[in-house]
């Protein structure tokens, strides 16, 4: 009935029902937070939200881009609300979170791609929740991204993430108002300007990507220093976006975690539900501990 294909086996949610996702859900809505898992549909919602995890998605609920595979909404984006960081704040106190996970909506029209708030919000966790350990998931800010990234690297985060989504090829039909060297180099900034920030990039399979091109970017990664890596199937959220070419076996993104962890990554998450936000704080923590 949704019109789109079905899904395989292996691919099983659970419905979202349970005290603390409706909490989740409560506490999001009184502080006017957006959160990616329920803008970009996320078939993880009911398990990351009932154990409180969730990802807050900064800078508004409309993007300034389409991207083929995103479920956000595409539009000229509202003001930004100087009390959202606060607000995020507050949502981290009160969850109790050890781990926090922010992203953002590109912001093209903004004059510093909206680096100035994720810095604002970054201050105001450490202020109020300095326990919480911080992972960013930015844009690629375009042709602000030099300056935009020493912002933000100055800041501080625990975790700084960019996805670099699929393989080169498919950027201008996947991607088109992105580039892959762009955000490979944005990756690699990181690293440079603070080699005590984690780098993190994600990746989306059964978009018709080869395996051997996928190696060639988690060497792409290595290259630029990145140390985490999540890889995760795709899914069409509506009969508008791209097409899944493939749906990708468990025992596959078994071997590509196998590769991918021969090259050298510290955190290698691949499954069909992986997503570069899911159990982020968890695998972050058990990292740490090692
Ligand atoms: Fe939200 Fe990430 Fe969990 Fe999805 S995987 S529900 S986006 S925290
Ligand atoms: Fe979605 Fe990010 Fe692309 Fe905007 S830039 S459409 S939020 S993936």
């Amino acid at each position: 009935p949704s019109g789109l294909p079905r899904k395989p086996d292996w691919i099983r949610v659970k419905a979202p029902t349970s005290k603390a996702y409706n909490e989740t859900r409560a506490l999001m809505r009184s502080l006017k937070l957006n959160t990616v898992c329920e803008e970009a549909a996320c078939p993880n919602i009911g398990e990351c939200w009932s154990q409180k995890h969730a990802t807050v998605m900064i800078l508004g609920d409309t993007c300034t881009r389409a991207c083929a595979f995103c479920n956000v909404k595409t539009g000229m984006p509202g003001k930004v609300d100087a009390a959202e960081p606060g607000h995020v704040a507050e949502a981290a106190a009160r969850m109790g979170l050890q781990h926090i996970v922010i992203t953002s909506v590109d912001r093209d029209d903004l004059p510093d791609g909206g680096a100035s708030q994720f810095v604002k919000v970054i201050s105001e966790l450490r202020r109020q929740t300095p326990e919480t350990t911080i992972e960013i998931l930015t844009p690629d800010f375009r042709n602000k991204m030099d300056r935009a990234v020493e912002m933000i690297v100055e800041a501080g985060p625990d975790v700084y993430n960019h996805n670099l989504e699929t393989v080169p090829r498919l950027y201008p039909t996947i991607r088109p108002g992105a580039r892959y060297y762009h955000s490979l180099r944005l990756l690699d900034k990181v690293k440079q300007l603070s080699p005590t920030i984690f780098t993190k990039s994600g990746l989306m399979v059964g978009l018709g990507e080869t395996p051997l091109e996928l190696h060639q970017v988690f060497d792409d990664m290595r290259s630029a220093g990145v140390d985490f890596l999540t890889v995760g199937q795709y899914l069409q959220p509506t009969p508008r976006h791209a097409k899944v070419m493939e749906f990708v076996t468990p025992a596959t993104f078994n071997t590509y975690a196998a590769v991918a962890r021969s090259k050298g990554f510290l955190l290698v998450a691949a499954s069909p539900l992986t997503r570069s936000s899911y159990h982020a704080g968890r695998d972050f923590a058990e990292m740490q501990a090692r």
